[in-house]
């Protein structure tokens, strides 16, 4: 079976991880800083608080905002559920808006068409790591913050610099799914250094003294909790790992960036319209999805002829209104989210996805939509 997605793991993961577990400080600590000072270097940010998951940056993200009880929050439904979740978690509203045909993603128009008098905060997805306009979209927003759901982005780029430059916040996930990996992990990237420390505080039940300094300080500092609060660390352990796989973050991005070309250029001769970079922007590809066309079967229908081919792929990008979890939600017309949630599939795309392995693939997708593939079967 040809897998989706496959971690890039080494020998110098499972170091890393076990020079920690020999330390015996495990939770968090230094690693966990020094993996924050990087990877917000990386992204060209001032400071990063990392966290349990990008789920839980995206809940600290709109409530140091003082998103609430009352208040909408624009999200794209074309999302991993996570992003739209963390507007319920502070009690507020999720107002989805649709997308952008060829990105997937939220732009101005789609934005400023759903503005309230109510709209606290807008989330900007870079889905599936395609940049989304930021600029353009905070243009529209006026005073209205804009925070990035940066989940799949690490690695792209929008107007020559990381995605995440310049973000008010933005939040980033280290789930296998994703570029890189600590297991389970998160991260906000931000510029403010109150913010900054106001997150630290959150994710550790409120502590006005993290316990990693009380120790590395030798003295008996009383700690104090001014609110309630979060437990939402990373552990050293995973932030030793995130350490060395932010190291390998270029070589995977310019891997899947040749491995997507190669497969534009099997597909393109079928008629298969797939992810591309934006205008003024890069994407990491961190899903190679593509769009089949009209007269093909559904896309379940499309999965289970792959699987018996072999090949491990998935539906589209999914959309959250259409989940049970958000039944009745109130929303206006999406007809680009329910376009591409039910026509798109994710292929398989990975660090050690072989020529022939593309091949198997791409002749497996025109067998099942009924076209003939130029590719010759292995
Ligand atoms: C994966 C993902 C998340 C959730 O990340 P976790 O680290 O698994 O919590 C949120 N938003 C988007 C767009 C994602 O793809």
């Amino acid at each position: 079976m040809i897998p989706v997605m496959r971690p890039l793991l080494g020998e110098e993961e499972a170091q890393a991880v076990a020079d920690v577990v020999r330390s015996g400080w495990v939770a968090q600590g230094p690693r966990v800083a020094e993996f924050e000072k990087e990877f917000a270097a990386s992204v060209g940010a001032a400071y990063g608080v990392a966290t349990s998951s990008c789920t839980t940056a995206l809940h600290l993200a709109l409530y140091v905002l003082g998103v609430g009880p009352g208040d909408e929050v624009i999200v794209p439904s074309l999302s991993f559920i996570a992003s739209t979740n963390a507007v319920r978690y502070c009690g507020a509203v999720p107002v989805f808006a649709d997308v952008d045909p060829l990105t997937g993603n939220m732009t101005a128009d789609t934005v400023s068409a759903v503005i309230t008098p109510r709209t606290r905060a807008v989330m900007v997805v870079h889905q599936a790591g395609v940049p989304a306009d930021v600029p353009a979209i905070r243009a529209v927003c006026g005073e209205i913050p804009v925070v990035e759901d940066a989940a799949c982005a690490a690695g792209s780029t929008l107007a020559g610099r990381p995605v995440g430059h310049g973000a008010l916040m933005a939040a980033w996930s280290f789930h296998p799914r994703k570029l890189i990996t600590t297991g389970e992990g998160g991260m906000i990237t931000t510029d403010d250094a109150e913010r900054a420390a106001r997150l630290r505080r959150l994710r550790e039940h409120g502590m006005s003294v993290s316990a990693a300094d009380r120790h590395a300080s030798g003295r008996n500092t009383v700690e104090e909790y001014g609110e309630t609060a979060f437990n939402y660390r990373l552990t050293d352990m995973q932030a030793a790992m995130g350490l060395v796989q932010l190291r390998r973050l270029p070589a995977i991005v310019a891997h899947r960036r040749e491995r997507a070309d190669r497969y534009r250029a099997l597909l393109a001769p079928l008629g298969l319209r797939t992810v591309c970079d934006p205008e003024g922007g890069t994407t990491n590809v961190q899903s190679f999805w593509v769009e089949l066309p009209d007269a093909a079967p559904p896309v379940s229908e499309v999965l289970a002829a792959l699987s018996q081919a072999g090949v491990s792929a998935r539906r589209g990008i999914m959309a959250a209104h259409l989940e049970p979890a958000y039944a009745g939600h109130p929303h206006g017309p999406l007809p680009v989210t329910e376009h591409l949630t039910a026509r798109t599939l994710i292929l398989p795309l990975h660090h050690d996805l072989s020529d022939a392995d593309q091949d198997v693939v791409v002749a497996a997708l025109a067998a099942a939509i009924g076209l003939q593939s130029a590719v010759p079967s292995h």
